[in-house]
C-alpha cells in the first residue's frame, strides 16, 4: 500500500488530475523513481517536483500470455524516460508482441483498476 503521506502521495495526486510528475533532487540534479523521501543518487532530502516529458524508449519488453476471455495478451515493458528514470508499464494502442527494444513511446495516464497509472503508447513520427 502506498503511504497516505509522502512522495507516493503527490505522485498519485498529480495522476489523479492527469499529470505526470517525477521527483528530482535540488542538491545533485538527478531524477529518480520511484518516488522516495531520499534522493537515491546522493542521499539529498531536498526533492521537487517536475512535469516529465512524457518521451520516452522501451528498454525491455515482454509478452505476458492470457487467455483470452480474460483479456488476451498483454505487453509489460520497461520504459526509460527521457529525464533518465525507468518506469515499469506497458504499451497500448499496439500489439503487445510489436512493442519493440528501444521504441519511442509517449506517456499517458491512464486507468488500471480505478486507479490513475502511467501508460505509454507509441510516439507518433
Ligand atoms: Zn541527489
Amino acid at each position: 500500500m502506498p503511504n497516505t503521506k509522502g512522495p507516493d502521495q503527490i505522485f498519485q495526486r498529480a495522476l489523479a488530475e492527469q499529470e505526470i510528475l517525477l521527483p528530482k533532487c535540488d542538491d545533485c540534479g538527478a531524477f529518480h523513481f520511484f518516488p522516495r523521501v531520499l534522493c537515491p543518487h546522493c542521499h539529498g532530502t531536498a526533492i521537487s517536483w517536475q512535469r516529465a516529458s512524457g518521451k520516452g524508449r522501451v528498454h525491455t519488453t515482454t509478452v505476458v500470455r492470457r487467455k483470452l476471455e480474460r483479456g488476451g495478451d498483454y505487453n509489460v515493458c520497461m520504459v526509460e524516460l527521457e529525464e533518465g528514470v525507468r518506469m515499469m508499464s506497458r504499451v497500448e494502442g499496439i500489439a503487445p508482441g510489436d512493442v519493440v527494444i528501444d521504441m519511442a513511446v509517449t506517456a499517458f495516464v491512464g486507468e488500471a483498476e480505478d486507479a490513475p497509472i502511467v501508460l505509454f503508447r507509441p510516439a507518433k513520427v
